[in-house]
Order: C-alpha cells, then structure tokens, then sequence
C-alpha cells in the first residue's frame, strides 16, 4: 500500500533515465560520529514542536540518545538534538517561541556553540500566496516553498491610509551567499528537480512508515498522522471571501462584516470552514486537484513531493487574509509567509524550506499541518541528499558567513580547527586564495 496519498500532476519530466545522478544510501556502519561540536556544518532549526517532531522521523541515527555528547557554550539557552541524516552530521534546534526574536537569539546562540555551522536549513510549515511568480503557478497544500530570498515583509511605516514597507538596500536583508546561491541554481535545474522531488516523495514515505510503526508500539496517546489529508480538503477560496458566521446563523458581528476592515467574530476563529458552513461555490477550482484521488490510502502515480522556489515573507504577525495576502505578494514579490526566516537570516547562512499549510486567508485552519511539516523534513532531507559534498564547498574552505561573497568579500582558509592549537586563520585575496607557503 502506497501511504503517500500525494496528487498527482502532470509534470513533462526530462527523461534522465540514464543519468549518473544516484543516491548513495548510507548505512549505519558507514557513519562516522563526530568527534566535536566542530564537526558540524549543518543545522535544521525548527520553531514548532510538530515540524521538529516530522524531522526527527527522517534522523537516521541520534548521536545524543545515551545523553548530551556535545555539550554547548556558557550561557548558550539552545537545546540541541545531533544526529545523521543521510551522509550529513545536523545539529537541530527547537526554537522556545515562534518569531523573528526567538529565531535570532537561538541563531546566534548556535554559532557561538556550533562555531562550524555554514547553513541552516529552517524547516517547517507557512502559508502560501496560492497562485505565485510571474507564470502564477498553482502552489497547493503540501507543496514546499524553499527560499532563495527573505523579505521583513512588515518592517516600515504605518501611515493613516496606507502602509510604506522600507525596501532600501540598508533595510532589507542581504542576498545569499555563494554557497546558498550554488544550492539554489543546481536544484532548480530539470535534472536536480526531478530527482529531489522523486526522492523528497520516498522520504516522506519512509516518515508516514515510521510514524505509523511508532504508533502501533505506543500503548495510549495521540497518534500523529503524517497522511495526505485528500485533496476535498484542499479548499482555495476567493480571496475577498471571509471565514464567518453565515447570514442567518444569529452572529451580530459576523452578519455586519461585510468588508476587509470589518471584523468576524472571535469564535468563528476557531471554527473550521465544515462547521461555519463556508460557501462551497465560492472555491477557486483547480483541475489537477480535481481529478487527484481524496482517499488517503489509495494508490497514487506520485510524482514525490513539489517544491517551490522564490522569496519567502517574514514577519511578526500571522497573515489571515487573502486581500493582504495578495496584496503583500504583489509588492514584495513573495510567494510564501512564515515568522523565523528573517530572524535566522541576519545570523546563519540560511535555507527556509516550508511546507505550505494553508493559503495565509481567513478560512486557515490546522488541517494540514503535519502533513506539510513531514513534506518540509522530505524535501530538506533530499535537498541534503545531493551527489557531491553537502554543503557544496571545497574541502578545507568556508565563507564567511557574515559577509556576501561580493566582489569585496574575503574568504577564510582554516588551516586546523579555529581557535584549536596550532589553528591559524590565512587570509586570502578577492580570488580565494592563499597567500604563498613561507
Ligand atoms: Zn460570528
Ligand atoms: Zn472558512
């Protein structure tokens, strides 16, 4: 039984049949356990305990299960889970709160501990703009949004009429660096595409597996289910169509909201579009959801897991509505929101890959949380999966990670451990290179 109950899409795939581009599966005799806090590269940071949990479910071996191996610097607050996942050695972190803050004071905590961590991969779920980019593709639920930008999204003035979002070069947080940028470029190519998506799919197979065989060992509590919700869920309103109380249910406040600025009531809030008897005539209809299967356990042709790349909006504030939403993305140019990215991005080198959970309006619910939290762990853990050393980095080099790589940036040639006896740092010219032996 296929358990991935996944929609499938038509998708004109190259045929890389006979490509070199294999997935080397690691088994536990071939890891290695590290030998310090310094031999991590890789972080995963998480702000919610259900996509921490989703990741946890990919991790092929815990390196902490007999206790704190690694321990952390003085007044370091982070918690932190190592382990492998596929040939990379992570550091994860669960953030205490969600936010902007949150996320950079963990960050920051986490370079001083894990002073080798070149990237951060912030795993986990968002909302989506539903039609995004230039061609407004159809982003669904479940898909995954991976950044190749972050924008504040809600850092600017609030005029009386009209909000002036501050996007000058001082504010707005940098571009990738060159590591990021090469990530970026290579996993949207046909080839990287096809084979992320495929085995993101067989990830998230191997999670559904795992949670299922985890819940039939436990004896009492609450089962996660990593299921694909159907697509009969998957319910795209128009975006000036409002989550509330239906004309005639007795709702003083909700029968008075007529516009945008008008307020539902707090109870409708937490109702879910079944209970308030939302307008079914009033959904977006999308043929490839249409003729996808509902049934979750069915057998599916799955294509694995569709992801998205694009500019991520980051803020402090939940966006519920479809007008902001659409008008958000209109002006910075995102295709996705989340809370942590900007936070992360101003510390760490740093990848957001989210799953789409809802689509940012009125009628979001948590339907379709841990589904979109397992297709996020997936697509991290194929995106990691890459032929080639991961991160994509020369042996024995490293960029700074807190300057741009542009034409003015320095990188750093370790010759040993930094800060360890006999570590000395070289630095080199604007090409990268070490100034001469002697
Ligand atoms: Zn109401
Ligand atoms: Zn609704």
């Amino acid at each position: 039984m296929n358990i991935i109950g996944r929609i499938t899409r038509k998708v004109d795939r190259p045929d890389t049949a006979a490509s070199s581009f294999t997935r080397q599966p690691m088994d536990a005799s071939s890891s290695q356990r590290p030998n310090g806090r310094s031999d991590f590269e890789v972080a995963i940071i998480c702000a919610l305990r259900l996509e921490f949990d989703a990741v946890c479910l990919l991790i092929d071996e815990l390196w902490d299960e007999d206790g704190d191996q690694y321990g952390k610097v003085e007044g370091d607050p982070n918690i932190y889970t190592t382990g492998r996942m596929g040939k990379c050695n992570v550091v994860l972190v669960l953030l205490p709160n969600m936010g902007k803050a949150s996320a950079a004071s963990a960050a920051a905590s986490l370079r001083s501990s894990y002073p080798r961590v070149s990237l951060a991969l912030l795993v986990g779920i968002c909302g989506a703009v539903p039609f995004a980019g230039p061609e407004r593709d159809p982003i669904v639920l479940g898909d995954v949004i991976i950044s190749n930008l972050v924008v504040q999204y809600d850092l600017g003035r609030a005029l009386p009429d009209r909000f002036v979002r501050k996007d000058t070069a001082h504010d707005s947080l940098g571009r990738p660096n060159k590591i990021i940028r090469n990530i970026l470029v290579k996993l949207d190519t046909d080839i990287d595409r096809e084979h992320i998506e495929k085995w993101a799919g067989d990830f998230l197979k191997a999670l559904q597996t795992k949670s299922e065989e985890k819940a039939k060992r436990k004896r009492r509590g609450k089962h996660t289910s990593y299921k694909y919700p159907g697509s009969a869920n998957d319910l795209l309103f128009h975006a000036c169509y409002r989550h509330k109380h239906a004309p005639g249910s007795g709702c003083r406040t909700c029968e008075d909201c007529h516009g945008n600025a008008d307020p539902a009531c707090d109870e409708s809030l937490t109702l879910s579009c079944k209970e308030l008897e939302c307008d079914t005539s009033c959904v977006i209809r999308r043929e490839h959801l249409e003729s996808a299967s509902n049934d979750p356990n069915a057998d599916s042709d799955s294509e694995g897991v569709f992801f998205f790349i694009g500019a991520i909006g980051s803020g402090d504030s939940v966006i519920r509505s479809g007008e902001h939403r659409d008008q958000i993305a209109k002006q910075a140019g995102v295709i996705a929101f989340e809370m942590e990215g900007a936070g992360v991005w101003d510390e760490v080198p740093c990848i957001v890959i989210k799953g789409v959970c809802d689509y940012a309006d009125s009628h979001k619910n948590k339907g379709w949380q841990n589904y979109a939290a397992a297709t996020a762990a997936s697509v991290a853990k194929a995106v990691m999966e890459r032929p080639g050393r991961w991160p994509d980095q020369s042996a024995g080099w490293r960029s700074n990670p807190h300057t741009s790589d542009g034409a003015n940036s320095i990188r750093i040639f370790w010759t040993a451990e930094p800060g360890s006896p006999g570590g000395a740092e070289l630095r080199t010219d604007q090409r990268g290179i070490p100034p001469a032996a002697g």
